[in-house]
This record gives structure tokens, sequence and C-alpha cells, in this order.
């Protein structure tokens, strides 16, 4: 409502002539889309950046938690490489040599029947800088924390369970819990004291273990939900977990932390990557995925991917190509 007479009808008539040009091209249900859509970035203004499309018969809503600067990529996509190599090869895809950006893209699936949340991100850990914002999405797209059914982890890094506890107490209150059993007997076992594994080890101590009672443990083949299927993808954790959505006709990969980096790791899939605990395994498991998502040319959303994480690969020279979405779920 104003009283500025004259804004208001500007705007009104702005409404209408978009509407007139609209309405031979656009359908009943386009535009309730679009209406829809309008209403929810009146409501984001302040939110992070969101992306929701329809995948079959469930409906995906990515978040972006946060995303930070991060120096010489190489030192971590390219361990033990040329550092003029791999500048070689970021600067061939318009990219700087000396810097990136990272992002974390947690992803809720409304199957219908239950909202399952695919990672946590980086919670009250990251809020000092900038992260952590997964519930804000969440909220601004007409999604309460306690709305969300079930909780997947994809593997026990910080940037994916620290979000799975606010300052006072469990972030989604109402889920249940579903864990990969290799990743959490690996995390949670005492006898990581005094290895490089011990941070984590404390950390899925303090995040993870409190939800073991409402936890069901699974590993490769077994199924979240009807059409929501996990697959063993190990060596970026010892028991990292991805997982096929398939659903009316339609699939997805969620690739999780499989390659974390659009170019380095997909053109360059043996370049040996920091944070893979295993590097051969990580990479013979980078190639098996995304082998099987350029041949049966289905797309994947990747943690890490550039936000909103979704695209497409294609076989090129000895590696893949990311091709980022663009208007094919609208379709
Ligand atoms: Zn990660």
């Amino acid at each position: 409502m104003t009283n500025d007479k004259g804004i208001h009808r500007r705007s009104l008539m702005a409404g209408a002539g978009l509407a007139a040009i609209a309405t031979p091209f656009v359908s009943g249900a386009a535009s309730a889309r679009a209406q829809d859509a309008e209403n929810a970035n009146m409501n984001m203004a302040d939110a992070p950046p969101s992306d929701s499309f329809p995948l079959g018969d469930f409906k995906l809503l990515v978040v972006e938690d946060g995303s930070r600067i991060m120096e010489n990529p190489g030192e971590t996509f390219g361990t033990g490489q040329d550092p003029e190599t791999v500048a070689a090869l970021l600067e061939e895809n318009f990219l700087p040599p000396d810097e990136m950006v990272n992002g974390f893209a947690p992803v809720l699936v409304d199957t219908g029947n239950e909202t399952v949340l695919f990672d946590t991100g980086m919670g009250p850990a990251g809020r000092s800088w900038g992260a952590g914002r997964l519930r804000e999405g969440l909220i601004a797209n007409g999604y309460q924390p306690e709305d969300i059914d079930i909780v997947v982890i994809t593997h026990m890094h910080g940037d994916h369970i620290n979000g799975l506890m606010e300052q006072d107490g469990p972030a989604f209150p109402n889920a249940r819990y579903v864990f990969g059993d290799k990743e959490y007997a690996f995390w949670s076992d005492d006898a990581r004291m005094g290895t490089p594994a011990e941070g984590g080890h404390q950390s899925v101590k303090k995040l993870v273990v409190p939800f073991a009672d409402q936890a069901t443990f699974i590993g490769g083949g077994d199924a979240v939900v009807p059409g929501i299927t996990a697959m063993e993808a190990f060596g970026h954790t010892p028991g990292h977990l991805i997982f096929m959505l398939e659903t009316g006709g339609r699939k997805l990969l969620l690739t999780a932390d499989t390659a974390n980096q659009y170019v380095l790791s997909l053109q360059r899939p043996d370049w040996h990557v920091r944070f893979d605990m295993d590097k051969e395994m990580a990479a013979a498991t980078r190639r098996d995925v995304f082998d099987m998502v350029a041949a049966e040319r289905i797309p994947f959303l990747g943690y890490h991917m550039p936000f909103p994480a979704v695209g497409y690969v294609e076989k090129a020279g000895d590696g893949y190509k990311f091709m980022p979405k663009t208007y094919q779920f609208k379709l």
C-alpha cells in the first residue's frame, strides 16, 4: 500500500503492460509459478542465494550456505602438480590462477511425502565469516527447521555436519537422521585420537554421536526413501556416500564431495586433492562417478560446484567438462 498514487499507478501500469505482453505465451501454471517466484523474491531480499526447481515428482531447493575465497587453488586441487601447469589450465578456463571461490550448497529434496535435507552447512561455526545461512535460506523458501523430516549426511567433514546443532540444541528438532555406516564407524571411533583425524573425531562426537539413537545407518544400495538411493563413493573420506534421485522418469545424482573444483578436479580428475583422505581411491571414484554421469547424460549436484551447484559433464580430453544448468528443469 502507498499513498503516493503516482508510484502506485505506475507500478500497476507496468504490471499490466507485462501481463499483456506475456499473456499469449504464458500458460496458467507458468504465470502461477511466476507469481510464486515474485512472492518469494519479496521475502528473500536479505536471504542467501537459493535455487528451486522440479525433478519429476520431487522439488529441489539448493541454498548457498556460504562461500569463501581460497588462495592458491593448485595447492589444494593439484597437489604435487607444477604450479605453472595449474595456472595455465585455470587461465584457459577464464579463472584467475591465484584465488578461487569455494561455496557450500546443501540441498533439500521435497518428495511430496517427506522433506529430506542433504548436509547442513557450516552452522554457527560459520556465522562470523558470513556462512551458516542454510537455515535462513530454508525459512525464506517456506520451510521451517521443524519441517525437516530427514537429515542425510553424505560424509562427516565440518562443512557438512556443523549445521546439525544450533547454540541451543538440534537445528532440525523433528528430524530423523541417515548416516553412512562406514563413515560413522570411522569418525566416532576413539582410535582416531592422536591421528590427523582427531579434530574430525572430536567434532563428530559433539555434533553427530548425539543423534545416533535417532539415526539409520546405511551403505551403498540402501534407499533413504523411495526414489533416493545411496551409492558408495569412497576416497574423499572412508565412507563418503552419494545419492541417486530417480523420480517421474528423471534422474539427478547428488555427488557431494566427489569433485570439488569444477575445472581442476573435473578436467584433471587424477590430480590429487589435499582434502581427499585416500587420494588414489578418490581419483578412481571421480572417474567412476563422472564416467557414469557423462554416459547417462544426467544432471548432478556437487556440494562445492559453482552455485546453484547443478550441471552436466561431457567427456573432454582426459577428463570432463562442466556445463552449468540453465533452463533444462523449467520445461
Ligand atoms: Zn565439503
